[in-house]
């Protein structure tokens, strides 16, 4: 257990109604966000819904429109102040790394610290992610995840409050990309370093993140543990984010709604409203008795688990299931399928 995650903990970074458009066009529009002490905080999002904005506003390399930002309590940007990335006590780490290619691995670590940095810590730092000795080389003499190493320790080094990082693991190969983010998470932990960090990734948001802000379109959607967005998604769209959905369509009735699979209770909806059953693939299985009569369009094996198309008996609705491994029926068979309730979201119909 780690600290970090404690919901109370007071927080490094609060971000306040922050707007900014590109030639009239909103790219981030009324973000409110704030990170605990402590914590990694993913920001989520497809491509082009305003991250990178988001994050470069609160560097103070882009300037917002309105709204303001705080580290540490102290205001950062504000209608009257606007304070430059190097006053903001922050570390930054880039997709591309971008170390200063005409300075050795020492002096990159240093630059930030104006070569105020004892030639001891450089190389206790080097020595934390694994590159003892590589002071004197100059980065193209690196590989892409020693690159990524030496940005990361150069933005430490002048303990930061708050490491911003932008898609820090998207340029590495796939192969590399786990070892590199598990290194990572351990160094950022073990120096207590607050981190904000963006990617579109929402495996790499889950994998790293204590907590997750999503992002569409410009706004902030939904904040909270992974857990609370994987369980309690504020809409279809942040729930199709972690996984596949199957939807299944119906008018509430009694505070329940009857689908091909059986009612699901749908507390809070109004009577006669549309409302709509999002079940994931792993949450329907095979059943003896109850559900539905399914045909199996499709069966693929993939080692822990399979994962099987259906099409309902009688509707045309085609459903995905993953089940385990050796579960494996016959395209063209039948089988029942069901679902339980306490897995099933329930969604007003249409967003
Ligand atoms: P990606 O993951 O692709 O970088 P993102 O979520 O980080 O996407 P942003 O880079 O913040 O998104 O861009 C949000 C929107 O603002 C996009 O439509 C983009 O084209 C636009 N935009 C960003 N920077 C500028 C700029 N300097 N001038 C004009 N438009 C910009």
């Amino acid at each position: 257990a780690h600290i970090a995650a404690l919901p109370d903990a007071p927080p490094m970074l609060q971000v306040e109604a922050l707007c900014r458009s590109f030639a009239d066009t909103p790219a981030v529009h009324d973000v409110s966000f704030s990170v605990p002490k402590g914590a990694v905080t993913c920001l989520l999002g497809p491509s082009g819904c305003g991250k990178s904005t988001t994050l470069r506003m609160i560097a103070g390399i882009e300037q917002p429109d309105s709204g303001s930002v705080r580290i540490d309590g102290k205001i950062m940007s504000d209608a009257t102040t606007f304070l430059p990335p190097e006053r903001r006590c922050i570390g930054l780490v880039f997709q591309d790394f971008a170390l200063f290619p005409h300075l050795d691995v020492a002096a990159n670590i240093g630059f930030g610290l104006r070569g105020k940095i004892a030639p001891r810590r450089i190389d206790e730092l080097l020595e934390r992610v694994g590159l003892s000795g590589y002071g004197a080389k100059f980065p193209h003499e690196l590989s892409g995840g020693e690159q990524q190493r030496i940005a990361l320790i150069r933005a430490l080094a002048p303990r930061p409050c708050l490491m911003l990082m932008d898609e820090p693991f998207s340029s590495l190969d796939h192969r590399l990309r786990d070892g590199v983010r598990d290194a990572t998470l351990d160094l950022l932990r073990d120096s207590g370093t607050t981190v904000l960090m963006v990617t579109h990734d929402p495996e790499e948001a889950m994998l790293m993140g204590d907590r997750i802000a999503v992002m569409r379109r410009g706004r902030l959607i939904q904040e909270g543990r992974p857990h609370e967005l994987y369980d309690r998604p504020v809409d279809r769209g942040v729930a199709a984010f972690f996984s596949d959905l199957n939807r299944l369509e119906g008018r509430v009735s009694q505070g329940s709604i009857a689908t091909p699979l059986g009612r699901f209770p749908a507390p809070g909806l109004p009577d006669g409203s549309c409302a709509e059953v999002v079940i994931r693939p792993q949450h329907l299985t095979p059943t003896a008795h109850g559900g539905a009569l399914a045909r199996v369009t499709r069966a693929r094996y993939l080692g822990r688990e399979s994962l099987i198309e259906l099409h309902l008996d009688g509707t045309g609705l085609a459903l995905k299931a993953r089940v385990p491994g050796l579960l494996l029926p016959e395209p063209g068979s039948s089988i029942r399928i069901g679902a339980d309730p306490e897995f099933a979201l329930i969604l007003p119909c249409g967003d």
